[in-house]
């Protein structure tokens, strides 16, 4: 694989279909999510979707005692209901695949106890969703001093999975928050065992893990460059997927006993780490906002070298001491930088939907400067370097 050139995002994203095999069945396409506002398409056989969902099947749910035939509740970006609507319901019950949908837009300080009973009513074993969705939804369940009690499991996608997101999930739902990783090219997939740890699935890849150009051995973080294996219609060849990531050495056991490799961390896309004028990046802002603080949630946006905005949702017991500490922590760790903290009422989602916690919108030439993605993405030309969050 070292013989090959690193496949950037927009490579794919100028020519999708030049990826594709000449001779290929029927193919259904997918538009990936787009977090950077610039989606890529991909098309996949049915076969292929048959194989990730037998994946799923056994791994996501069947790791966790849940099985396709349960009763589930989604927790997601459809609306669902108009979003002038204020009053229940904020979900409509899927039949045919026994889920109930639920809206996350609706959801508010409001209208969480409502979400609740129709997880009771609906007699759900398990939840999926965004991961700041479950959250912002446990912390309501967990401020009305309500608690729900029949969920096995909530299952995290699409976002990173933090201790203070397990802490509040585990106490209102009583159930623990598994966290999964993967993207719609499907050239890399990961799901939690029940010790906590991401099993990577290498039916759908090969993941090799690169810093400034080099490969890592295990143990350090760096880019995540995937070959897909699953998708034959579609195959994609040391694909910069975008996100950052440490693999566990070979061998490595979890206690679970399972011997699939272990992605031990997923730092998050490459475009949420801060980058200090020393050079360091910083990714994981978790212990900042841990939760001790009466923080609904917050946002760390790099605007500068030396600039940061911080975005945040306070509670109603969040006063100037807090501001302090929070300063201060953040201050710990990333060095002399001017802090901008900004009381807002919603973070803003990318288009998708997803909630993004660190946003690095250095300009390009500054990321390159500090030996950022570009050293390889070089087919991007006039791409821009910067990702609008929009609201
Ligand atoms: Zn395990």
């Amino acid at each position: 694989l070292r013989n090959w050139p690193i496949l950037a995002k927009d490579a794919l994203r100028q020519n999708p279909r030049s990826f594709c095999a000449e001779v290929a069945p029927r193919l259904f396409v997918e538009h990936t999510s787009g977090t950077t506002g610039k989606p890529v398409k991909v098309w996949k056989s049915r076969r292929t979707l048959t194989e990730l969902y037998a994946l799923s099947e056994v791994r996501e749910k069947g790791w966790h005692g849940i099985s396709r035939k349960m009763r589930w509740a989604m927790l997601g970006g459809q609306l669902v209901v108009p979003v002038k609507q204020r009053t229940p319901p904020f979900w409509v019950w899927n039949a045919p695949m026994q889920q109930l949908y639920m809206s996350s837009y609706h959801l508010s300080a409001d209208t969480a106890v409502a979400y609740l009973d129709a997880l009771e009513e609906h007699r759900v074993h398990y939840v999926w969703g965004y991961t700041s969705s479950l959250y912002a939804l446990a912390l309501e369940i967990l401020r009305r001093g309500a608690r729900a009690g029949h969920l096995r499991v909530a299952i995290a996608n699409a976002e990173p999975v933090e201790s203070y997101h397990r802490a509040a999930v585990l106490q209102a739902f009583g159930c623990p928050l598994r966290a999964t990783y993967g993207m719609s090219e499907n050239v890399l997939a990961a799901s939690e065992c029940p010790h906590g740890r991401l099993h990577l699935w290498p039916e759908v890849g090969i993941a090799e893990v690169i810093e400034q150009g080099s490969a890592v051995g295990p143990g350090a973080p760096g880019a995540l460059i995937c070959t897909g294996l699953l998708n034959e219609d579609m195959p994609l060849v040391r694909y910069a997927v975008g996100d950052r990531g440490t693999l566990e050495a070979p061998g490595f056991t979890c206690q679970c006993g399972r011997t699939l490799p272990v992605l031990s961390a997923v730092e998050g896309r490459e475009d949420d780490v801060l980058i200090t004028r020393d050079g360091r990046r910083i990714g994981r802002l978790d212990p900042v906002f841990k939760a001790d603080l009466p923080l609904q949630e917050a946002q760390v946006e790099q605007v500068a070298l030396d600039r940061l905005v911080v975005r945040y949702v306070p509670d109603s017991h969040f006063d100037s001491s807090h501001m302090g500490l929070l300063v201060a922590r953040l201050r710990e760790r990333v060095g002399d930088m001017n802090i901008d903290m900004i009381e807002v009422p919603h973070v803003p989602r990318t288009r998708s939907g997803k909630f993004r916690a660190v946003v690095c919108s250095l300009p390009r030439e500054v990321k390159e400067a500090y030996g950022f993605v570009s050293s390889w993405d070089d087919g991007a030309a006039g791409a821009g370097g910067t990702d609008a969050v929009s609201g």
